[in-house]
């Protein structure tokens, strides 16, 4: 009795051992880490509001004042003064306001003193470190200058600063480096550094899909349409783009994660679509799916069954403006199944 007692306490702990691992998949970094990422992300692309969100969500999962301000320093190397310079600005103000809000943010530790010596020579070494391997290269031949500040102040100056770690300050560039276009190279250079510094396979991947998922369209992503989500499969975005009632003409930006879509449902006043990020789908009844790429127009007539959602494996974008809004209603039908959204899909 004791024994089949014992055996289901370890039963029941393997299962929630078994649970919380799950979860860790499928969210593969922490919250603190997530926050890292979307504060990298919209300091690289300037979008100050954004940020400004980030920041404070960073702040409310526990990243210190003196955490953040590292993230932000160090991205100067990657996206410029500029960029880090309007993002610490942003930061700022956002304290003075939480200060003022009564709000009381943990400082956190400042950076010890540098190591010994010369930032060139602890600069290399931990050039060494990071990387694996001693940093050579035909370009550092052709240009030396660019090489020293990379080994001296890169990773001298600004890695030899231990307030934040090697794997935090990776995760970073790794987002500031994805949100940026041109920069290929850098990216997987990064990847292949952050690898090399405990970060997995999927975090780097998840780390990937929100940068990509947030940079599909010039219009804001808003927040995970969770209101709505019993109607859709898989994960949607949703930012309401216009406020005034009198007008008449509610517009909302909608973002699908691939393979997100929504049930079979129909308008009594119709529905625009105009897709403007990724590739998409857009289905009514009985008839063949229409793939949607930035810049199709979709106009659905009053009453007709149909869908729309992401393509199994892209990101999808579209605003969506409600027509005669004072008398439309929505019927939400059935879910698009996995066999009937596969068929729509494939070969397009
Ligand atoms: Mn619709």
């Amino acid at each position: 009795m004791r024994k089949l007692f014992l055996l289901g306490m370890l039963f029941s702990l393997f299962c929630f051992v078994n649970q919380l691992e799950a979860k860790e998949n499928m969210k593969p970094l922490n919250e603190k880490e997530e926050k890292v990422v979307e504060i990298s992300m919209h300091t690289a692309r300037g979008k100050m509001p954004e940020l400004r969100k980030a920041l404070a969500a960073g702040l409310d999962a526990g990243l210190t004042v003196n955490e953040i301000k590292e993230v932000l320093v160090q991205l100067y190397a990657y996206c410029g003064f500029p960029r880090s310079l309007n993002a610490l600005g942003n930061f700022m103000t956002l304290l003075s306001e939480r200060e003022a809000a009564g709000i009381r943010d943990a400082a956190g530790k400042l950076p010890g003193p540098l190591p010994e010596g010369k930032s060139i020579d602890f600069g290399t070494a931990n050039q060494t470190k990071l990387c694996g391997a001693p940093v050579k290269g035909a370009l550092f031949d052709f240009a030396p200058a660019i090489d020293e500040y990379l080994k001296a102040h890169l990773f001298g100056d600004i890695f030899g600063r231990d307030n934040l770690d090697w794997r935090t300050r990776e995760l970073a560039t790794i987002a500031a480096l994805a949100a940026m276009d041109g920069v290929d190279s850098q990216l997987a250079s990064h990847i292949a550094i952050g690898k090399h510094n405990g970060v997995t396979e999927a975090q780097i991947s998840w780390i990937l899909e929100v940068v990509k998922g947030n940079s599909l369209s010039a219009f804001p992503r808003g927040e995970e349409n969770t209101a709505y989500a019993k109607y859709f499969i898989g994960k949607s975005y949703l930012a309401p783009l216009t406020k005034d009632e009198r007008l008449h003409v509610p517009v909302s930006n909608v973002t699908f994660e691939p393979g997100c879509r929504n049930n079979w449902h129909r308008h009594t006043g119709g529905q625009l679509l105009i897709a403007v990020g990724g590739v998409g789908f857009y289905q009514e009844r009985g008839k063949e799916a229409r793939k949607l790429l930035p810049g199709d127009v979709v106009e659905i007539p009053p009453d007709v069954d149909h869908w729309h959602g992401a393509a199994p494996d892209q990101w999808f974008s579209h605003l969506a403006i409600e027509c005669n809004p004072e008398t439309n209603k929505n019927t939400w039908l059935e879910p698009v199944s996995g066999a009937d959204y596969a068929r729509a899909t494939s070969g397009k």
